[in-house]
């Protein structure tokens, strides 16, 4: 179905993106899955590339237009290549953490970090869970507490994508431990602060060339002038920015999916079984019909939800609604297709077979599915 969302800007913008991929990540991604991350000059090479902080004012060093339709090209774009995991570094930068920069630092802090997280000499991560919590945030158990012009920041966190590469980390903290939700503060912890340490990067299943790690801090004095936002409103800040958060991992998902769908019919189509094309099977033409369906429904889904969240009109529950179904169907598409390849999608020299294994987490992180139903449920006024 023609996509109706995207002007001749955003199809110019979508051919450079795919130069960049092409040339800059798809000949080292296998080498970057081996190493556990990717290395710290592919930033500032997409930053050059302008393909970072587009929606940042020109004066920061940024693109200076505010449509999240260019985001939404890098993340389907590096999926296509089936390099979402080396890429997932770039779009929870631009993404996820950038808009908690834009729309709460001073001046100041404008001037201090937005430069270099557009040039991608300043990597960005966001640190919510910690080994104790995850979807219950309120929970958590990390302190800054006022100490003069400084706060004094003790606790963990894991999980964390871009924790080894990352220099600005938003993290948030109880700047007021007595209280729940209402204690919460987000403070950015910088690469170097004494007592802010890194702890490994973590073995996964999938999502290999992402790094993914602890982080520890202990009595790190982290000045007054890196609260970001509103100290005590720390959860307020998360729950403005999360839907965007959804959505760019919904749209990863229908991406991902799309490229699993396109690799299985180029492979159902040459292999043979029984003398004829495995493709051309009754159940197997049912199978790639329903995929082909259900990623049409989700992408139609998605597209609405980035002109909404254009618009200022996102809900969470849109957000929600978007960011469990893709995901889901993300999971449910890798694993038809894998089956679909037969043994050979069990080895990884086939794509499908990292995507299966990139494609589990996505129900989890974010918020897990189970949590995106709660804020769908909530609203139907049981
Ligand atoms: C690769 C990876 C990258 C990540 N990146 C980041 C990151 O950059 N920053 C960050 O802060 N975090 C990150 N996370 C953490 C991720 O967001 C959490 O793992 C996720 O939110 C779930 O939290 P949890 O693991 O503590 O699970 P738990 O909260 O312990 O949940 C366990 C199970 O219980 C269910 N459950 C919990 N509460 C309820 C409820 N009320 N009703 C029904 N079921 C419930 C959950 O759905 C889940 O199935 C990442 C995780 C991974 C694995």
């Amino acid at each position: 179905m023609r996509r109706t969302l995207f002007a001749e800007e955003h199809d110019q913008f979508r051919s450079s993106v795919r130069t960049f991929v092409e040339k800059e990540i798809v000949p080292s991604f296998l080498d970057w899955e081996r190493a556990g991350i990717v290395p710290r000059d592919l930033f500032t090479t997409a930053g050059a590339a302008g393909f970072l902080g587009m929606d940042v004012p020109e004066a920061y060093g940024g693109g200076g237009v505010a449509d999240f339709r260019f985001n939404l090209i890098l993340g389907e774009e590096l999926a296509y290549a089936g390099t979402g995991g080396a890429g997932l570094g770039l779009t929870l930068h631009n993404d996820i953490c950038l808009p908690y920069f834009l729309s709460l630092c001073t001046e100041e802090q404008k001037q201090r970090w937005l430069p270099g997280i557009c040039s991608g000499e300043l990597i960005t991560a966001i640190a919510m869970t910690e080994p104790g919590i995850g979807s219950d945030l309120g929970s958590m158990g990390s302190t800054a507490l006022r100490d003069g012009d400084h706060y004094v920041v003790n606790g963990s966190k894991t999980f964390i994508t871009n924790g080894i590469n990352a220099d600005l980390v938003i993290t948030a903290v109880k700047t007021d431990p007595s209280l729940k939700h209402k204690g919460m503060s987000l403070v950015v912890l910088e690469r170097g602060m004494t007592g802010f340490e890194r702890g490994r990067n973590l073995e996964k299943i999938g999502l290999h060339s992402q790094d993914t790690a602890e982080l520890f801090m202990t009595d790190v004095q982290v000045p007054v002038a890196n609260l970001l936002g509103t100290e005590g409103q720390g959860f307020v800040h998360l729950v403005q920015n999360l839907p965007q958060e959804r959505l760019s991992i919904a749209a990863a998902g229908v991406a991902a999916a799309e490229a699993a769908l396109g690799w299985t019919l180029d492979y159902v189509r040459e292999r043979t079984a029984f003398g004829q094309p495995v493709g051309s099977f009754q159940n197997s033409r049912f199978e790639l019909a329903t995929m082909r369906t259900e990623i049409d429904l989700g992408r139609v889904f998605v597209d609405r939800c980035v002109e909404a969240l254009g618009a200022g009109e996102l809900t969470a529950e849109e957000a929600a609604e978007a960011k469990w179904w893709c995901t889901e169907l993300q999971k449910r598409v890798v694993d038809r297709c894998l089956q679909l390849h037969g043994g050979y999608g069990y080895m990884l020299e086939y794509p499908i077979a990292r995507a299966y294994l990139d494609a589990r987490i996505t129900p989890i992180y974010g918020g897990t599915t189970e949590i995106m139903k709660e804020i769908v449920g909530r609203s139907l006024d049981l």
